[in-house]
């Protein structure tokens, strides 16, 4: 029942939230759950980073995001907010299958997200999933099913989509593609385009870059709908 109200609260919030006035400058000023400001400060994230206060409280509405921001200036939590809130937002369950799926470059980025989601999203009903080479096939295809929050390598996650039995992507709400340039650096840009045309229309579609170019805005205009377009300058 409060939950209820709770849920009823926070959508409104976000509804209200106006993009054109609203200057957020601490994560407890954006509409976002109990849950998440609660992992956000035990993890002891306060306050955004140039990146976050850009995308964030767009990508809470709903709207698809093309981000450039070089390496470090926070593109992770950038993605995961918008992630565990909409999934909170729509009673996101086991039983609802694959909510979001992240794509990254190299095993050992999919990790460091990894630890980050579980740190932030401690407080959530959610699952959250690996799907990285080199680790136990077998063991991923059997749990794959009941995951909500998927991060993996691009032919990692393929290989899943080609193979797994019951992996439902009919349902699927956000796409994340992390590191955007790295991956079609590392040629990753057909497995990338296999894995999307998978994909329900209707989803959110965030693409995150360290820098612009031309393959990464040719992939933008293939994957994501009408975008906002971020880029931070590294002077910033
Ligand atoms: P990027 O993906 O852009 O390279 P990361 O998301 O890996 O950057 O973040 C870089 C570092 O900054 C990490 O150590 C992360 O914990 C830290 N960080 C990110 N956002 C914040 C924030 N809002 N407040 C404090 N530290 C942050
Ligand atoms: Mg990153």
């Amino acid at each position: 029942q409060k939950e209820e109200q709770n849920l009823k609260d926070l959508e409104q919030r976000v509804q209200e939230y106006d993009l054109a006035s609203e200057k957020p400058s601490q994560f407890k000023d954006l509409p976002l759950s109990s849950h998440l400001i609660k992992g956000l400060n035990e993890s002891a994230f306060v306050s955004l980073t140039q990146i976050q206060k850009e995308s964030i409280p767009s990508l809470l509405k709903g709207e698809d995001v093309l981000a450039a921001a070089k390496t470090g200036s926070g593109k992770t939590l950038a993605f995961l907010i918008p992630i565990l809130e909409k999934l909170y937002r729509s009673k996101w369950a086991e039983f609802d299958g694959l909510g979001a799926l992240i794509i990254s470059p190299t095993r050992e980025l999919a990790i460091q997200i990894y630890e980050v989601l579980i740190k932030i999203g401690k407080h959530f009903q959610l699952s959250a999933g690996l799907v990285i080479g080199g680790k136990d096939y077998k063991f991923e295809k059997e749990r794959i099913s009941k995951i909500n929050i998927l991060i993996g390598t691009p032919g990692r996650i393929l290989q899943h989509f080609d193979q797994a039995v019951g992996l439902e992507l009919s349902n699927l709400q956000m796409l994340v593609l992390d590191e955007a340039d790295r991956c079609l650096d590392m040629g990753f840009k057909k497995t990338l385009d296999d894995i999307v045309s998978n994909l329900p229309e209707g989803r959110q579609t965030l693409l995150f870059s360290a820098t612009q170019s031309k393959s990464v805005s040719d992939l933008a205009r293939l994957s994501l709908t009408n975008p906002k377009y971020i880029g931070i300058k590294d002077t910033d």
